[in-house]
Order: C-alpha cells, then structure tokens, then sequence
C-alpha cells in the first residue's frame, strides 16, 4: 500500500499526505477543521497544516470560515482538487489488482474483517469514526430474509448484500453510541 500511494503521488505531483487529505475531503462538502484533518489521517497538525497550505497553494483546497463559529477555520477540496484526485486513482493500484486476485468469499471475509478491526480501533479511541455502515444512522442489519441481500440502507431505500457493506460512504451520517453499539450487536448476532 506503501508502494501504491507513492507510485500515486509521483504520478499526480501530490505527496501521500496531501492525496490523502483530498481523499478525505471528498465528499465532504462542508469541509473538516485542521484537527479533524490531522486525527483521520493519523498526523500531527502542524504536518497537516503543512499539506494543505501546500493544496491551498495549488487551489486544490479552500479555507472557509466555520458560520457556526468564527474562530473556526473548515478546508474543503476545490474541482481542481477533485481533478487531481481523479487523475492520482485513473490507474488500478498494487493493492486492488491484488484485492481483484481473491475470490468473492475470501473478499467478503477480508472486508468483513476490515469492518471488525476498523471498528475496534474507532471504539477504543485509537482513530475518529470512519464512515462505515455499521456506525451509520441509515444502516439497519439483517432487516431482510434474502440471504443474498439481508440489510437496508434507509438513505436509499434499498436491500444490499454483505460485499456491498460500506467502509468509506459519502451519505453515511454518524449514529450515536447508544445506536452503534446496539446496530453492531444485531449485526453480530445475524
Ligand atoms: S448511507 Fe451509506 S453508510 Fe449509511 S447505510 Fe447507506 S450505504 Fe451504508
């Protein structure tokens, strides 16, 4: 994965931290604050501030000031911004054409396991929580008989299958604790 951020960011003239700002932003319309920017991608906020006056000097990121709160500064990614992502992920990486390699159970049992270390990680405090189905406010689990496609997105009004199960979703809105602990208990259970 190493390889492929940094085949990546000499492809597209961006470092793997600033690309993976961009690939945070998106999708994020209203933006994120500098912290929030510096938690999700594991770095120090000075090295984050680092990169996005970096994409801000490439107009690939614009600073907005927060309307609930002034003192508050949200970076959000521009079209430029989007551009360059688009070009960085044209070609398929190391790790997807290996991803691609495994079968269809043995993917659905690394994304499950994903989705099960992911949510480890964001439930002791080790990385904010991620966009995944399982902590999302639209997710009900196993609410259909289909085996193929037991769970329902409420966004979008639709059954969907295990392979389909999110880890980075652009509509997923964050459920309270309470909710996530008892939506991840129903999806355990089955
Ligand atoms: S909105 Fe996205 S994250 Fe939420 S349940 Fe639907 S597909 Fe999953």
């Amino acid at each position: 994965m190493r390889i492929d951020e940094w085949s990546r960011a000499k492809a597209s003239g961006f470092n793997p931290t600033q690309l993976a700002i961009l690939d945070l932003l998106a999708g994020r319309g209203g933006g994120l604050g500098v912290r929030e920017i510096a938690a999700h991608i594991g770095v120090s906020q000075p090295t984050a501030t680092d990169s996005i006056n970096a994409l801000e000097r490439k107009d690939c990121v614009a600073k907005q000031t927060d309307a609930a709160d002034k003192r508050v500064v949200r970076v959000a990614v521009t079209a430029a911004g989007l551009a360059g992502l688009k070009h960085a992920h044209q070609e398929e990486s190391f790790t997807e054409q290996a991803i691609a390699a495994l079968g269809g159970g043995a993917r659905e049992d690394l994304l499950l396991t994903l989705i099960k270390m992911i949510r480890h990680l964001q439930e002791t405090g080790a990385i904010p929580v991620q966009r995944m189905c399982v902590s999302c406010r639209h997710f009900a689990p196993f609410a259909h008989a289909d085996a193929a496609r037991p769970h329902h997105c409420k966004f979008v009004d639709a059954a969907f299958g295990q392979r389909e199960l999110r880890i980075d979703c652009h509509d997923h809105v964050e459920a309270d604790p309470s909710s996530r602990a008892a939506t991840w208990d129903a999806f355990q259970t089955g």
